[in-house]
């Protein structure tokens, strides 16, 4: 009998800005080279350092309207005053190849991924305490004051969000938690493999 392919896994990361999500799914990666890391589009000026194409693709508010008009999203969202959003082809063709595919979402997509993907993998990375948050926002210098109390001002409620999340982390020491993050990988894999042998 021919072998069952295997079943791919969509698995979400959220958390509040400075929370440290995009390090562990950046760790996550190197460690699952295969995962398919779904790379959004945002109107936000792209920081020090990043390029377009690699974090985000950088986009004009203009074009970001044209592709809601256009319902090329999967999920979008306005974060902390700019749009950002995950287009339905990369994802789709990922999933339809069978590869396991990692969204870094806000909770308002993590939230609609969800619903569309019912199936999907939501994990809720929590920083140890509001006041570390802010440290570690402002210790990594990339957002200027206003963005940075922008942030700080969303996290309580999107701290809240957590309830819905399949796991939460707390990502207090970052190894412990990156090892959390691969645990819920692999086993989230393996239950899928199981009940595709069944
Ligand atoms: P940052 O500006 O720090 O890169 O991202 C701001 C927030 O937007 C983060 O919470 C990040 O996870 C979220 N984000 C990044 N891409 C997307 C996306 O495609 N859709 C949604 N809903 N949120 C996103």
């Amino acid at each position: 009998m021919p072998a069952q392919p295997l079943q791919p896994l969509l698995i979400v990361v959220s958390g509040p800005s400075g929370s440290g999500k995009g390090t562990l799914c950046k760790m996550l990666r190197e460690a699952v080279p295969d995962l398919v890391y779904s790379v959004s589009l945002t109107t936000r000026t792209p920081r020090h350092g990043e390029s377009n194409g690699v974090e985000y693709y950088f986009v004009s508010r203009e074009e970001f309207l044209k592709l809601i008009d256009a319902g090329d999203f999967l999920e979008w969202a306005e974060v902390y005053g700019h749009y950002y959003g995950t287009q339905c082809s990369a994802v789709e063709a990922s999933l339809n190849a069978g590869k396991d595919v990692l969204l870094e979402l806000d909770v308002q997509g993590g939230q609609m991924v969800k619903e569309i993907f019912p199936q999907a993998v939501t994990v809720f990375i929590r920083p140890p305490s509001l006041e570390e948050l802010s440290e570690r926002i402002t210790r990594r210098g990339t957002d200027d004051a206003v963005a940075i109390n922008m942030r700080l001002s969303c996290a309580p409620e999107e701290l809240r969000a957590a309830k819905i999340y399949d796991y939460v982390i707390n990502n207090d020491l970052k190894e412990q938690a990156f090892a959390e993050l691969l645990n819920i990988y692999e086993r989230e894999k393996s239950i899928r493999n199981q009940s595709k042998g069944e």
